[in-house]
């Protein structure tokens, strides 16, 4: 039995993305040879890197936009230093709501001064820090959209005149926004898009090249444009079962679509929280993450029931995280709405048991 899997990643991806993928490792469209032993410099394959670049801006609505998108390596967590070393000449700003935001902050600070402009550490991150100033002689402004451990996600982005920096590594196509308020979002794949291996970063270009420092090629998003996201060998399978991931959020109807998919399954689990008793909300309710929910049992009593019954219906990865304690149930693009309720049914049964 195919278990529901609410890992919060790597996690689920869509069954026939993953049959296809699955295919292709061994033997990409009748061509004799699989995915994974061809040059990345082939026909094939620079076919299909730049089709997923250009699904990624497609999907945004970034096309023609001055941006660029590329695929790299390091995951997100190599973003944290790359866009301060990129970006950050004098004086950058951080808004501080959660593990993710502390790590980029860390590495940012090697190469500048960093201002916290907002946290919301006070209560473990539970909250979107609202309301806050943000100071015009920013290089940038950093945000982190979806709070994968805490389950917060902010819904409303500040307007600021400076460049607005997005770690989008959990919602990333899950919903509609102006992706033109950005001027650089970076992604890692395993939740939204594929498997681990590569990060999506998307970049407007005029905001590149301003910071008068050396920069290692490797790490110069300049260098990664100039050479198509090919300077190097690409993580070809990531790229390619991204590529396909974002096929199957088109052919769905993009992120219009799916948006409505994910509103209905937070909408489920949410409500089930707030009218459940032996259940309890982590998050504050204005700021719920539709792709992670977070939450407590208060009856410690009926701990191990509600874990028995979840195994034996096939419910996975709903541990939290371990600075948080509780449940997280991350309902990703590809987790169908019929899972939730699966979850949802057990939730509210052991509320019969109680
Ligand atoms: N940012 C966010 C919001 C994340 O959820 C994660 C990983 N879960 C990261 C950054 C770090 O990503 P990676 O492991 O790809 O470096």
């Amino acid at each position: 039995m195919k278990k529901h899997n609410f890992s919060a990643g790597p996690c689920i991806l869509p069954k026939e993305v993953m049959q296809k993928a699955a295919e292709a490792v061994v033997e990409l469209d009748g061509i004799g040879l699989s995915l994974i032993e061809i040059s990345h410099r082939s026909k094939e394959f620079v076919a299909i890197m730049e089709k997923a670049r250009s699904l990624a801006l497609e999907l945004l609505g970034l096309e023609g936009k001055g941006y660029s998108a590329l695929f790299l390596q390091g995951g997100a967590s190599t973003q944290f230093l790359m866009v301060a070393h990129n970006l950050l000449k004098k004086k950058a700003g951080y808004v501080n709501t959660g593990t993710w935001s502390l790590k980029a902050i860390k590495e940012a600070k090697l190469f500048g001064e960093v201002v916290e402009v907002a946290s919301s550490q006070d209560q473990n991150f539970n909250y979107i820090p609202k309301g806050y100033a943000v100071p015009s002689d920013l290089d940038y402004l950093h945000i982190t959209s979806n709070n994968t451990i805490f389950g917060t996600q902010i819904k409303e982005f500040p307007k600021t005149n400076v460049p607005l920096v997005c770690d989008m590594s959990s919602d990333i196509f899950s919903r509609q926004l102006d992706f033109s308020q950005f001027d650089l979002i970076y992604a890692g794949a395993q939740k939204n898009m594929g498997p681990a291996g590569t990060t999506l970063v998307v970049v407007k270009e005029e905001i590149l090249g301003k910071v008068g420092r050396e920069i290692p090629s490797m790490l110069d998003y300049k260098v990664h444009i100039s050479k198509d996201s090919m300077f190097n060998t690409p993580p070809v399978f990531a790229v390619y079962v991204s590529m396909l991931t974002l096929q199957w959020l088109k052919d769905l109807g993009g992120i219009a679509a799916i948006e409505e998919i994910n509103e209905k399954k937070a909408n489920l689990i949410y409500s089930e929280i707030d009218l459940n008793p032996v259940f309890a909300g982590i998050a504050a309710k204005e700021d719920r993450s539709n792709m992670n929910a977070t939450f407590n049992i208060t009856d410690e009593g009926l701990k191990e029931t509600f874990e028995t019954m979840c195994k034996e219906a096939g419910i996975s990865g709903i541990s939290g995280h371990r600075s948080v304690g509780g449940y997280r149930a991350s309902m990703y693009n590809a987790m169908t709405i019929e899972s939730v309720g699966a979850l949802v049914d057990i939730m509210s049964e052991l509320e019969k048991k109680g």
